[in-house]
């Protein structure tokens, strides 16, 4: 215990870290862990909600904790564990749903969408999924939560739901603050309408080979007003262009040139495919140092501190609604 800030944040288990994890809250897990006292994990039981067999995903959860570390969270400094070797989360969840209204769950977006993608299985998980979240963050205490804007929505219900929580009862829990990357927006996927995502598969890699991350970039839907690479190009409602402004300093070189049709946007893709790919470059010669059996070591210390805490958590909250002590006298 340091009586630093906490700071927590998750990531399903669904896929490859892309752009969008990295720029919209991966930025983040790496600059916040120097002030704050940092907590992250692998969401094992949100990934159960799309799907249903966590050893389809063993693979998958040692590519996540490698990718986390590559990036620059560093073991030493960040708490690293999978969600369900913290089962009191399931616990909380259970309680914060007696004081969370149905309705603001109801209004969650990403519930629809995720039922539309996949209408043979809207399961009660994926409805419940935000109050596990605000259970996630607050079993640890967490102060602020680094995340990409697409969860916006989900924070803000954490936070009523903590407040609920506290005016219920007593005050137990901090209301967590969300921090986000100002430059980031909702990154877009390589189809250029949806939202980069682990499972629409529509990502460019971070720590990929380089002959992924090339085809991934290639395959990137453009400016969609442009069909001839001698017309005139419109960067700002171009996806390519937009991701000129992270890895370019000189972006509105590039944005000019586009313009004025001097560049067409293969070649733009072409130079920001290398330009990602040397970017990352450390990321990926860290990630190659790096073995399944460190990985079980840093879950396994992840684990047994964050369920330290969030024992202690329960106590507390056990206490407040009135149930007696786990433990028989
Ligand atoms: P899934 O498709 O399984 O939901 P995902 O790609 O959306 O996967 P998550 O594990 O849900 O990734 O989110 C991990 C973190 O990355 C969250 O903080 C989330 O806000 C952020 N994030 C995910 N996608 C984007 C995006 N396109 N732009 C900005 N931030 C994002
Ligand atoms: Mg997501």
């Amino acid at each position: 215990m340091t009586g630093r800030k906490r700071s927590l944040s998750g990531i399903r288990v669904t896929g490859r870290f892309h752009l969008g994890n990295y720029l919209g809250a991966g930025v983040n897990y790496v600059r916040l862990q120097d002030e704050y006292e940092s907590y992250i994990f692998v969401a094992d039981y949100h990934t159960l909600t799309t799907k249903p067999n966590a050893r389809d995903f063993t693979d998958d959860l040692y590519d996540m904790v490698m990718d986390l570390i590559a990036i620059g969270v560093d073991p030493q400094r960040t708490v690293i564990y999978r969600q369900s070797m913290i089962p009191m989360v399931s616990e909380l969840t259970l309680l914060l749903a007696m004081v969370t209204p149905l309705s603001w769950v109801q209004r969650v977006p990403t519930f629809k969408e995720v039922a539309r993608v996949q209408p043979d299985n809207v399961n009660l998980g994926l409805f419940e999924y935000p109050v596990l979240q605000c259970a996630d963050i607050i079993i640890v205490k967490g102060d602020v939560v680094p995340v990409g804007r697409d969860q916006a929505p989900h924070l803000e219900l954490s936070r009523e739901i903590t407040r609920r929580f506290n005016r219920t009862y007593r005050p137990v829990f901090p209301e967590p603050q969300i921090v986000l990357n100002p430059e980031a927006p909702i990154v877009k996927g390589t189809d250029g309408k949806a939202k980069m995502s682990k499972s629409l598969k529509n990502i460019v890699g971070v720590t990929d080979p380089p002959e992924v991350i090339r085809q991934q970039v290639m395959s990137m839907v453009t400016d969609v007003k442009r069909p001839r690479k001698t017309d005139p190009g419109h960067p700002r409602s171009c996806n390519v262009c937009a991701f000129y402004k992270f890895f370019f300093d000189d972006w509105e070189h590039y944005w000019e040139l586009c313009r004025k049709a001097q560049i067409g946007c293969q070649d733009k893709k072409k130079l920001l495919a290398e330009r990602i790919i040397e970017r990352f470059a450390p990321f990926r010669e860290r990630r190659a140092s790096l073995t399944r059996e460190e990985v079980d070591r840093i879950l396994e210390s992840g684990a047994e501190r964050a369920y330290a805490l969030a024992q202690q958590t329960m106590v507390e909250v056990r206490d407040a609604v009135g149930l007696p002590p786990y433990s028989r006298p």
